[in-house]
């Protein structure tokens, strides 16, 4: 760590630059922050960037304002108020998490990271996170932000994916953190400059409150490091989806497996070679259909699976399992995607 006071300049930058999000708006004023929105805002923001997640965080705590009433509510309802953020494994962990908070420490917090740590979903990163702003705990939350400026600054020649840069990035912010005066501020300090200055591309150097101690920028060079992560082995599925609709509610199943369970979307099997539409429609016995309509094409990306769905209207549909009102239930993306397709192509009908 240079001799430069890293601590103080990033805290104070902070302090002059923070964007007003509302999970900091709703405790602005308080030396500490509420350690139940400071997690649901954490767990929001894990795979999500803040502006999205403003609105979803705003209407979560109006539906579950404390960790009893998200402990009490059905895991479908949960689901509906996430539906749109996507990655629902972190809805079901966090009510699962709510809900052993109310059993095994009757309803009450935890108040350290090492604690925090044993609830369900919740990582080294989170744990961390809420533990320095809601209890002023000095320990470093390592996110892909922090590596990102860890290996600008201190120059390190890793790949953003490697483990090395982990440790020598938790190093780093540790150092920090324990020379800070207050770890909940150094804590977002160091995530907000690499979510908004030390971007992945076209980082703001000259308003970057370590510029003058930076490696990379030394070099000529900021975007170069961290070094690219390995590349992605994508799997490609072609699927067949079908959009069927009695009324105001739709043919939906629930997924039981595979990504995103407990969440609904309409029919879609992977597209058999040389199989007609109206074969693929009868194969899976979902009730008789005077024609099918095509409607166009949907692409979703979920994990490393890269999906394209050929869409169907079915037409006069009849018979089959007992259609779902679509807001009654979580949906995933693909599955809004494709309604989306219905209403763009022949509007609300
Ligand atoms: Fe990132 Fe540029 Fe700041 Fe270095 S000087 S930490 S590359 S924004």
């Amino acid at each position: 760590m240079p001799e430069t006071n890293f601590a103080g300049l990033i805290s104070g930058w902070f302090q002059r630059n923070r964007r007003e999000l509302p999970w900091r708006l709703k405790d602005a004023g308080r030396a500490r922050r509420e350690p139940y929105a400071v997690w649901v805002a954490e767990v929001m923001l894990q795979q999500t960037r803040a502006e999205v997640v403003g609105p979803y965080f705003e209407r979560f705590l109006q539906r579950f304002p404390d960790v009893a009433a998200l402990a009490a509510a059905p895991e479908s309802e949960v689901l509906r108020c996430w539906a749109g953020l996507g990655y629902y494994r972190r809805a079901r962990m966090l009510h699962a998490a709510a809900q052993e908070v109310v059993a095994r420490l009757g309803g009450l917090l935890p108040v350290t990271m090492d604690a925090w740590r044993e609830l369900p979903g919740i990582g080294e990163y989170t744990a961390a996170a809420i533990a320095a702003q809601a209890h002023g705990e000095a320990r470093a939350a390592v996110d892909g932000n922090v590596k990102r400026v860890a290996a600008r600054v201190l120059g390190l020649e890793m790949r953003a994916d490697e483990t090395a840069l982990h440790g020598a990035a938790r190093t780093w912010a540790q150092e920090l953190m324990d020379r800070a005066e207050d770890p909940g501020v150094m804590v977002e300090a160091l995530m907000e400059l690499g979510a908004t200055v030390c971007t992945p591309r076209a980082p703001r150097c000259t308003e970057c409150p370590v510029a003058e101690d930076c490696a990379v920028r030394a070099r000529g060079n900021p975007e170069a490091l961290p070094l690219p992560k390995a590349r992605t082995q994508w799997v490609d599925l072609r699927l067949r989806g079908f959009l069927a609709r009695r009324g105001e509610a739709w043919l939906l199943r629930e997924r039981m497996e595979g990504w995103n369970p407990g969440l609904w979307e309409p029919p879609a099997e992977l597209a058999r070679p040389d199989e007609r539409p109206e074969e693929s429609w009868q194969r899976l016995g979902l009730g008789a259909a005077r024609a099918l309509r095509p409607l166009g094409e949907v692409r979703h990306v979920i994990t490393r699976h890269r999906i394209r769905v050929e869409v169907f209207s079915v037409e006069d549909w009849e018979g089959g399992p007992q259609p779902v009102i679509s807001e009654a239930v979580g949906l995933t993306g693909l599955a809004r995607k494709m309604l989306r397709l219905q209403t763009v192509v022949h509007g609300a009908e």
